[in-house]
């Protein structure tokens, strides 16, 4: 991601090779695999494997697609991903398949990628871009960010079943509202500040108009979606709003640029205690406090504050079991977001570790009383399980 002096910066997008999108599209999953690979070995944990086993299985034997099954281990870990690969080589795979959430998926891009393979995600939850993007997000055992990992390709095949995603808590889609939201206020400031993307160049005008374009639909779209999905429908507004979570965010982010609120996303693995919560929940407070760095307008931060409540996302440090009162670990969490490399410097303006401090500070009383005014609940605190 570095440029040479001597090399002007190019523009750049990349994406899936192809996405596809609809209710019952998992029972065509061995039609659209076929032109990829002749031995697939899908990776996916006991839970999804239930609720998903029979059509896939159905679908890639009416394709005279022979697989091997191997159990995900819940983590997207180093270890995890060089076991992923001793399958691929045991099994003679010529093509890896996710089938399940963001983490499986990133340890299925990741191990594909190494064992020099094709790579298929099948996300069963609209909870995370990560099914579209070239990269993976690699966590340590404790479940702390550990490092971005770059792939030479994107995803050959991302299917996403749209009864899947509606039948799953609809929790997971709101996180997926929270990662799609980030997308477009990050692309805005790369934008702006003409820093590299994760594609390996400064943004174009297509990954920053579809980061707008998933916004846009979100707004729109997401509070019909998620009343839909909490009665497990398939409606219009659900299908947007799934495109929306994986591919526009996937495509805006990659192309478009990261920014600070991923970022703090990361800085905040550093506190335990918000390991449990959702990529997309952690990342909603990131998006929060970049509007804060960046003195956005009041009018921004409120309706951010009211809209995201409404979604469900968390708006306060109270919601991610963080205090104001543990200035020691905010600012582990704000050194964290602030290292060098890290995409918080991809702001149009210097970002210190104490201005992070203060950003995430100030979100706890300004989020109670915009919800207080907004006849919105009071935040609860959030205990890790
Ligand atoms: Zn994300």
């Amino acid at each position: 991601m570095s440029t040479s002096t001597t090399q002007r910066p190019v523009r750049s997008v990349i994406s899936p090779g192809r996405y596809v999108q609809g209710p019952g599209a998992i029972t065509r999953l061995g039609e659209f695999l076929s032109p990829i690979g002749s031995v697939p070995l899908i990776v996916s944990d006991d839970v999804v494997w239930g609720f998903v086993g029979h059509d896939v299985e159905a679908s890639l034997s009416s394709a005279d697609l022979p697989f091997r099954r191997e159990r995900f281990n819940g983590l997207a870990t180093s270890a995890e991903i060089d076991r992923l690969v001793g399958v691929i080589s045991d099994a003679g795979a010529d093509v890896v398949v996710a089938v399940g959430g963001g983490s499986a998926i990133d340890a299925v891009k990741a191990a594909g990628s190494l064992a020099d393979i094709r790579w298929v995600t099948v996300p069963t939850v609209a909870s995370t871009d990560a099914p579209t993007s070239a990269l993976a997000v690699v966590y340590t055992e404790e479940g702390a960010f550990e490092e971005y990992r770059f792939f030479p390709r994107n995803p050959d095949l991302v299917l996403v079943d749209s009864q899947l995603v509606a039948n799953a808590p609809a929790e997971f889609l709101a996180a997926g509202v929270g990662d799609a939201l980030a997308t477009w206020l990050e692309a805005r400031a790369t934008s702006r500040s003409s820093s590299l993307t994760m594609a390996g160049g400064v943004p174009t005008l297509t990954g920053t108009a579809l980061a707008k374009l998933s916004w846009d639909v979100l707004w729109d779209n997401a509070l019909p979606a998620l009343d839909a999905v909490r009665d497990n429908l398939v409606t219009p507004s659900v299908e947007k709003v799934i495109e929306a979570n994986t591919l526009l965010s996937g495509l805006g982010f990659e192309s478009g640029g990261l920014a600070a609120a991923h970022a703090i996303h990361n800085g905040l693995t550093a506190a335990p205690q918000t390991h449990g919560l959702a990529h997309g929940q952690k990342v909603n407070i990131g998006s929060l406090t970049q509007l804060i760095l960046e003195g956005a307008p009041t009018s921004e931060i409120t309706d951010f504050i009211e809209f995201t409540t409404r979604v469900g996302l968390p708006t306060t440090l109270t919601e991610i079991g963080l205090t104001t009162g543990n200035l020691d670990e905010l600012r582990l969490v704000a050194d964290a977001a602030t290292v060098e490399g890290e995409t918080i410097h991809n702001m149009p303006f210097e970002v210190r570790a104490s201005d992070v401090v203060s950003a995430l500070l100030s979100i706890e009383r300004l989020s109670r009383r915009v919800r207080s005014e907004a006849g919105l609940p009071e935040p609860e605190f959030y205990r890790a399980h």
